[in-house]
């Protein structure tokens, strides 16, 4: 491509709204352009790079036995309500794009596709010899997001790969979960990701079957603990954890309220109180559908959210607000506790909070603690589960490793969703022998616009970007220095049309720019291979060549040119 004909310049400024380097450079280099919040505009080299990674996705999900289709965006809301996901999708989470059509049916732009594929498997499949099935497809999804930011990391419109698979049982679905996450290990390593596959949340449908696929960034937005000694990772979200046991008091002391105002952190509270942070506790409250729940934890962990929705059957949990937290316990915020809260809150606690002789806890009256508290004596023992926060300095709780954290980005996830589709949209498997079971299926999706953003995160330096090759816009980045000069012209015209005849992809800066704008403008676009022909160079018959991602340059000749560049195509 001549770059004089390229749609897309380049900006020498940072954008003010570019929150992450890849959003910044995405802008600054032409890839992509804003057309409102979390709408964006993909200009021509990201296209190629977005064709690349799905043209990665497509061969590796076809030898994994999937099969490419094509859904439409537009889906209608009986579906959705059958499956019983229209409300959430919509009134509480509203991350659905929905609207009337002409008709005076209701659509939404389909934020994701189990409704609808699980609709056509059923009118597909006669018997149980029809399985098993995998499909995909490779598709812009509409999700309103809340927050869409850092480009295209959390956008608004996006592109998904997403399959479906359906298997007569739970041992055929761990054949086809098992088929896909190889897939996405070859995928991520063929786009040349420093990754990590974690275990992730699956809802309150619970199981161990759901993996991310976590690309390594600071800049990630989810948090991913993993052992220092075993090969134990999760997204936090779902991370279990041990916490360091302490000896306890051999004899239960009276339990009294204790004034201390004021006294809000466990850590000063602590201190105040002449006990270890390990004897406070937290309790919080929350409403899930609308039911009150405190949930305590020990004063030194946190409560993971996620795992409270679980453990209430996938509700929505929100914290109850100050107002009703005031109402609830008649204290100020920062000093509830399990004793005396009125009867219609559900008290549970992380597994952790018990074992405990002598605890502290909010006393529900302000600037007031319960010291020396015990269950059984001081208040009924509460259910116990998981639900704190595992963190890094915790312990692994399949070995004596201690936990780290890092910033991940989701490009994939991999679910095992059993019966919970088929069951709802009627989608079964007869046997031939009068039963019907509901087909037990699976689903797997990777952001596709999202890795072209994860790439680039990945791979970028303060002068632009450093695309690896197989997914760059183009191989190489040919600049002619001296376009007024008709010797080098004709020499960098006779290139173009030689490395194109020998499949090489270049963007040609045929522009009569300056070559230190030349330059730049090649470092910001980050093709991996970089060429520049003058009136010097072509005095020496030589090409001055450069990898984007080496800090110097060589003089080679044509030859030696083009089996460097074959060499890096591997
Ligand atoms: P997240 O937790 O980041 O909101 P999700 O878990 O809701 O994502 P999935 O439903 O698992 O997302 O979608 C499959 C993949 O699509 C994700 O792994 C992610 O890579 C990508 N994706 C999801 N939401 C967005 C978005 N708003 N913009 C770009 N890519 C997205
Ligand atoms: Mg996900």
């Amino acid at each position: 491509m001549r770059q004089s004909r390229h749609l897309g310049r380049t900006l020498r400024e940072v954008p003010k709204d570019a929150q992450t380097a890849a959003h910044g450079l995405m802008i600054r280099a032409g890839y992509i352009r804003q057309l409102s919040a979390g709408i964006y505009v993909y200009m021509p080299l990201l296209l190629r790079s977005l064709n690349k990674i799905s043209q990665i996705i497509r061969e590796e999900m076809t030898r994994a036995g999937s099969e490419e289709m094509l859904m439409p965006a537009i889906q209608n809301k009986e579906l959705w309500e059958k499956t019983g996901r229209w409300e959430r999708y919509t009134a509480i989470d509203g991350i659905m794009f929905s609207f009337q059509d002409r008709r005076g049916s209701t659509v939404c732009l389909g934020p994701t596709h189990e409704e609808v594929i699980t609709e056509i498997l059923r009118q597909e499949i006669n018997s149980f010899k029809d399985l098993p099935k995998n499909v995909f497809q490779i598709q812009t999804k509409f999700r309103d997001e809340i927050r869409p930011r850092f480009g295209l990391m959390r956008a608004r419109e996006f592109v998904m790969k997403d399959a479906y698979s359906f298997d007569l049982d739970e041992a055929g679905l761990d054949v086809s979960y098992e088929a896909m996450r190889l897939a996405y290990h070859t995928i991520c390593e063929r786009i040349g990701f420093h990754y990590r596959a974690v275990e992730a949340d699956s809802g309150a449908i619970g199981g161990s079957g759901s993996q991310e696929f976590m690309v390594l960034a600071d800049t990630g937005e989810d948090t991913i603990i993993y052992c220092d000694q075993c090969q134990y990772a999760a997204n936090q979200e779902r991370a279990a954890s041990r916490l360091e046991q302490f000896t306890q008091d051999t004899e239960e002391r009276p339990m009294e309220a204790v004034l201390g105002e004021g006294l809000i952190g466990v850590e000063p509270l602590a201190e105040f109180l002449g006990i270890p942070v390990w004897k406070t506790t937290k309790t919080l409250l929350f409403e899930a559908d609308g039911n009150l729940v405190a949930v305590m934890v020990r004063g030194d962990c946190d409560v993971n959210e996620i795992k409270v929705a679980n453990f209430l059957g996938g509700a929505d949990v929100k914290l109850t607000a100050p107002e009703r937290i005031k109402e609830l316990t008649g204290a100020a915020v920062g000093y509830a506790g399990p004793i005396g809260l009125p009867d219609n809150v559900r008290i549970i606690a992380d597994f952790d909070v018990d074992h405990r002789v002598n605890f502290e806890c909010g006393a529900n009256q302000t600037n007031y603690h319960n010291i020396n508290v015990n269950f059984g004596r001081d208040l009924p023992l509460p259910e116990f589960s998981d639900f704190k926060l595992a963190q890094a300095g915790h312990q692994c709780p399949h070995c004596d490793g201690t936990l780290q954290a890092q910033r991940g980005i989701e490009v994939g996830h991999i679910f095992k969703l059993g019966t919970k589709y088929s069951e709802a949209l009627k989608c079964v498997a007869p046997d031939g022998q009068g039963q019907q079971p509901p087909v037990v299926m699976g689903c797997y999706g990777i952001g596709v616009s999202r890795m072209a953003a994860a790439c680039v995160e990945q791979n970028h330096d303060d002068r632009g970007m450093i695309w690896p090759i197989h997914v760059a816009p183009y191989h190489v980045h040919l600049l002619c220095l001296t376009p007024k000069d008709e010797a080098v012209v004709a020499r960098c015209d006779a290139l173009y049309q030689t490395l194109q005849d020998a499949g090489v992809e270049v963007l040609y800066d045929d522009r009569t720019a300056r070559p230190g704008e030349k330059f730049s403008d090649a470092d910001l676009i980050g093709l991996p291979i970089r060429l520049a022909i003058s009136k010097r160079t072509l005095e020496q018959d030589c090409i001055e060549v450069k990898l984007r991602k080496d800090a110097d340059n060589q003089m080679l000749s044509q030859e030696q040119t083009l089996a460097l560049i074959q060499e890096q195509l591997g």
